[in-house]
């Protein structure tokens, strides 16, 4: 049997998880009968001669494309800045010791890129770091029937040219497709299928953190159209010993429905689910694959989180089955295998450990003198008021925790049935931070805005709540998102309970491959500033050095961020910056790559490239910084100096 795996095309955030480098091999390498398409296809993008080729271009055709963006403009004005920047974005993002600010300089630069990268296309697509190009659909019938269409689909080119010859010349009889499936999978199975009409297409490891098949497996048994180009989902978590299932049953012409986890569709063209039958493996991670500085784990593959009960939370539904016992044993065996290999870093990925479970395990990580830097999530519990738990945890070399905060508002975290005694643990959260902030262990908050029947009085509850805490407390931070309805959760089976008016499902429920539908709630949907105007507000008063009209939004930055786990390694604490000079002459000098040019409108705009804030300001300022050495003698600019200086336009040289 010739199997050939390959994954599905979306954004970079697989390789700021894998920290793999992008670059273009002569030999496009099949690894251990795996091909990461998505890896090409950024390579290509991102290629020496492709961004050449896109800049060039978009400078050329430029003044034909009518009003430009600032960023836009600052392309067009400093081509060979912008060159050198991105280069330097793609070779050094996957860096994991980088900043904050240097990762958001990067994704902005990279953002820039494919902004104009997408605008030479023919068709108008979206297409970003976090994302590549956005989904078109979340419909079966919609992504088969357009898959083939080069106006619907952005990866058609890149499937006909690149990645259909590797897979046919490879003639695989299985072919295991890793990720969210989308219009680019819908096309390599129907165009592989043309050729090879007897290839068994598998579709695996698609859960994400949010989003999963086995949320949907139900109505997905209906699904004819996927099932026209697909025949087989493994629903298991631990994907690669139920492939080994379906290989094994394959190669001896035997029925799938002995393989566990799955659902397949039969030679009959019937569409069935086999039993759950769930075995774990020791180790959650790839052993072949741990070359890298941490990884990421399940400690307690077997368990999901220990509440399970939040209305507004599918998460642990995209797990087939769960244990109520916590196997410390099994998690020391893991932390003890990393140990062994030397690797001082890791991520738990578990959806929330109890307090009590965590204080065993870090009693057997101290008791074995390990050296880890670590990362886990929890819940806001009671149980956390307890030093002894804390210190132990501390010493473990637990950096950071993250704890579902969700909302201030007592009404709506009992809408929420987020604690048993939502008072108590709102009137203790200062308590708990205190706790861990003593033992320099930061805390995250993940938070909700926008959940039914929220005032707007009652998100601004929550957001000054977060922006009291961060101001007090230098370890703490936090992320807004906006309440998403999960297809699995609670609130979305009993909608009406919760005041909602409308549910929008994009397409018949049995044809539908997204786990988040659009629903509509008078009083959250009615409120001004909207919801993702609160969040970017609420987002930005975190990050006081974030260019306001930064292309990137503040709250997929943060994603990217934490996908890329580089926070395990910073433990700088961001302050906003101090900043004294004289009044009585100063020599300053402008940082190097400034972009400055006059506009269309006869404005002058200063970019900066390293953060990407700009000015749009008079033209003696823009002379000021065209000089290579400003004097700063001339009363005019000093009120503008501090914010320069906090900016990074321009750094203080030496006192007169
Ligand atoms: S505590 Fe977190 S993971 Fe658990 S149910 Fe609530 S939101 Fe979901």
């Amino acid at each position: 049997m010739k199997i050939i795996s390959i994954n599905t095309l979306c954004g970079l955030h697989n390789m700021l998880y894998d920290k793999k480098k992008l670059e273009i091999n002569k030999k496009i390498e099949v690894k251990n009968n795996f091909l990461d398409i998505n890896h090409l296809f950024w390579s290509q993008v991102l290629s020496h001669e492709t961004i050449s080729r896109t800049i060039n271009k978009f400078v050329q055709i430029s003044s034909v494309l009518g009003t430009l963006s600032i960023q836009e403009q600052y392309v067009v004005s400093a081509p060979n800045t912008f060159f050198n920047k991105l280069i330097d974005a793609k070779n050094n993002i996957i860096n994991i010791e980088t900043d904050e600010e240097n990762l958001f300089s990067y994704i902005e630069t990279l953002n820039i890129f494919c902004m104009i990268y997408s605008k030479l296309l023919p068709a108008n697509f979206i297409f970003t770091i976090d994302q590549g190009f956005h989904r078109s659909s979340n419909s079966a019938k919609e992504m088969l029937e357009h898959c083939l269409l080069e106006y619907s689909n952005p990866y058609l080119h890149f499937i006909t040219q690149t990645v259909l010859p590797i897979i046919l010349e490879s003639k695989p009889d299985i072919i295991f497709i890793r990720g969210i499936p989308n219009i680019g999978s819908f096309a390599v199975a129907k165009l592989v299928k043309q050729k090879l009409p007897n290839v068994h297409i598998s579709i695996t490891n698609h859960s994400t953190e949010y989003y999963s098949i086995n949320k949907i497996k139900n109505s997905l048994l209906s699904n004819v159209f996927f099932f026209e180009c697909f025949d087989s989902v493994v629903l298991n978590h631990n994907h690669i010993e139920t492939e080994k299932k379906i290989i094994d049953s394959l190669s001896k012409n035997s029925a799938l429905s002995d393989v566990p986890n799955i659902l397949y569709k039969d030679s009959d063209g019937s569409v069935n689910a086999t039993n759950i039958d769930i075995t774990y493996p020791k180790y959650d991670f790839n052993t072949n694959n741990i070359f890298g500085k941490y990884v990421n784990v399940r400690l307690f593959p077997k368990n999901h989180c220990y509440w399970n009960q939040c209305t507004f939370c599918g998460i642990n539904n995209k797990y087939l089955n769960c244990s109520a016992t916590w196997n410390i044993e099994d998690a020391w065996c893991q932390i003890n295998y990393l140990k062994n290999k030397n690797i001082n870093y890791f991520w738990s990925i578990d959806e929330a450990i109890p307090p009590s479970i965590l204080y065993q395990l870090a009693q057997k990580m101290n008791c074995h003198n390990c050296n880890f830097i670590w990362h886990t999530r929890s819940r806001l519990d009671l149980e956390w008021i307890n030093e002894d738990i804390i210190k132990e945890l501390a010493v473990s070399g637990l950096t950071q925790i993250r704890l579902g905060f969700e909302s201030a508002s007592i009404r709506i975290l009992k809408l929420m049935n987020k604690h048993e005694n939502v008072e108590e643990v709102l009137n203790n959260i200062e308590v708990i931070l205190k706790l861990f902030f003593k033992y320099q262990i930061r805390v995250h908050f993940p938070t909700i805005i926008g959940f039914p029947t929220e005032t707007l009085y009652e998100r601004e509850q929550t957001i000054n709540y977060l922006k009291k805490l961060k101001k007090k407390y230098p370890l703490f931070s936090y992320n807004v998102n906006i309440l998403e309805l999960d297809i699995s959760s609670s609130l979305y089976k009993n909608w009406d309970k919760y005041n909602i008016t409308q549910i929008n499902l994009p397409c018949p429920l049995n044809d539908f491959m997204g786990n988040i539908v659009k629903w509509y709630e008078p009083i959250v949907h009615s409120t001004t500033p909207d919801l993702e105007q609160s969040r970017r507000n609420a987002m930005l008063s975190q990050y006081t050095w974030y260019p306001e009209n930064a292309l990137t939004k503040p709250h997929i930055f943060y994603r990217l961020y934490e996908s890329g786990r580089y926070m395990l390694y910073n433990m700088k604490i961001s302050d906003i910056a101090k900043v004294e000079y004289n009044q009585n002459g100063i020599v300053v000098k402008k940082f190097s790559d400034l972009v400055s040019w006059k506009t269309q409108l006869g404005t002058y705009i200063t970019y900066n490239p390293r953060n990407h804030h700009y000015y749009e300001c008079s033209e003696s300022v823009h002379n000021l910084f065209n000089d290579d050495n400003i004097l700063i003698d001339d009363m005019r600019y000093f009120s503008l100096i501090n914010e320069l200086l906090l900016n990074k336009f321009i750094y203080i040289y030496e006192g007169r």
